[in-house]
């Protein structure tokens, strides 16, 4: 699947965890305001996006410009933990060749749980007398349950429609 076919299957599922969560906030008593609401389309956009990042093109350059203009963003705002997450997650598509772990299932569900260690690390290096530790993780997943959600969602829509359009291929 193109670029062009991933951003409209990123889109329509923003758009769908984001109603989900504008109706289901309230009975499910997680809430979540305007900003989250924003973060949320985002984050399922961008991880639709994410799995061929492992490949040269032209998105793919577009998203490194990105990528440099939001470091430095969060360099002048002092958003340091942030940053370090932001950059370490837009390299690891570059750590392997194309379709490797960024088109695994298991790598998806993984994923939010590695990035969750690493900023309870990342915090727990400022906090005086507290260290690194498991509940702060489950916390940090659980604050940030929409955003999980968002990126585990536009995740398998890419490689739901990488199998589609695979199948599709081997029928013709
Ligand atoms: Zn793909």
């Amino acid at each position: 699947m193109n670029f062009k076919g991933h951003i409209t299957g990123g889109i329509i599922t923003g758009a769908a965890i984001t109603s989900t969560a504008i109706f289901l906030s309230k009975p499910l008593g997680i809430p979540a305001p305007p900003l989250v609401l924003g973060q949320i389309f985002g984050v399922a956009l961008f991880f639709s996006m994410f799995p061929d990042l492992d490949i040269s093109s032209i998105p793919q350059r577009w998203f490194f410009r990105a990528i440099f203009a939001v470091l430095l963003g969060l360099s002048y705002y002092d958003y340091f933990e942030v940053a370090t997450l932001v950059a370490l997650v837009s390299i690891t598509p570059l750590l392997d060749h194309h379709r490797s772990w960024t088109h695994n299932v298991i790598s998806v569900l993984l994923f939010p749980v590695v990035l969750a260690c690493i900023y309870e690390y990342l915090l727990s290096k400022e906090r005086f007398f507290d260290q690194w530790s498991a509940d702060q993780v489950a916390n940090h997943l659980s604050n940030h349950i929409w955003l999980v959600i968002a990126c585990v969602s536009g995740w398998y829509t890419h490689l739901t429609l990488d199998f589609y359009q695979k199948k599709r291929f081997a029928r013709n």
